[in-house]
């Protein structure tokens, strides 16, 4: 395979929403409130995150998986979902008293790209603006405050105007994901078969992804959001 069919398969396999999504999650910070942590949320496991979380609190992974989580409702081939606990039925590694994921830095994928990358099917939004989310009451002062910045606009212009950088960044922003995946063997073969490879300067790739968000989102409306956490 070469560039140019990678390209094709790209676009022919890959919903157009998903890019906006994945620039979203870059830019986006989580502040660990622990707020969607909360209340029954079938947050889906599989023996990679099992692992993960097993070497977080130092236990084998049968004892975490036996310990956490519980078959899958949905029936989600080679998943598991997490132990909702108490009466208010949240994630059963939620630090109750400090309101903090136990395992923070080895959590589950699902936790990591939440809210911005979400399954097109399951929700009407391309992009959820969860009003309780700390993290994305941040991400929407970054919009208001960058819209406008002319370094922004500068990147905005460079992207429409270059469509091989336009291309390589989207690149990026799926070799991004599928390293969040875990998919490493993937991700060195995309990198092969297009020379592109993960973003060095992070802080350019943040003004990137802010800038393919603003190209390819509308900010139309955000005015009107309220954190209410
Ligand atoms: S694993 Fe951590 S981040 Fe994920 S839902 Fe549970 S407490 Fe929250
Ligand atoms: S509600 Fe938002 S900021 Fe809080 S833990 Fe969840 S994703 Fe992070």
């Amino acid at each position: 395979m070469d560039k140019e069919s990678f390209m094709q398969w790209l676009s022919s396999e890959i919903p157009e929403t998903l890019f906006p999504q994945i620039a979203a999650q870059i830019i986006f910070r989580c502040e660990n409130c622990g707020e969607c942590c909360r209340g029954e949320g079938y947050a889906l496991v599989d023996s990679a995150d099992i692992k993960e979380i097993a070497r977080a609190l130092q236990i084998s992974p049968s004892l975490a998986r036996a310990r956490f989580t519980e078959p899958d409702p949905g029936k989600n081939p080679g998943y598991r979902i997490l132990k909702s606990i108490g009466l208010d039925r949240n994630c059963c590694l939620l630090d109750e008293q400090a309101r903090r994921c136990k395992v923070y830095s080895h959590r589950p994928r699902v936790c990591r790209t939440f809210p911005m990358i979400n399954d097109p099917a399951k929700s009407e939004e391309i992009i959820s603006f969860y009003s309780d989310c700390r993290g994305t009451a941040k991400f929407v002062q970054i919009l208001q405050e960058k819209k406008n910045d002319p370094l922004v606009k500068e990147k905005i212009e460079s992207l429409t105007t270059d469509a091989e950088r336009l291309q390589d960044l989207r690149i990026m922003l799926f070799i991004w994901l599928r390293s969040m995946m875990g998919e490493i063997e993937e991700v060195e073969q995309i990198c092969s078969i297009t020379g592109v490879s993960l973003p060095q300067d992070e802080s350019r790739f943040q003004m990137d992804c802010l800038a393919y968000f603003l190209i390819t989102m509308t900010t139309d409306g955000l005015d009107e959001y309220e954190y209410e956490g």
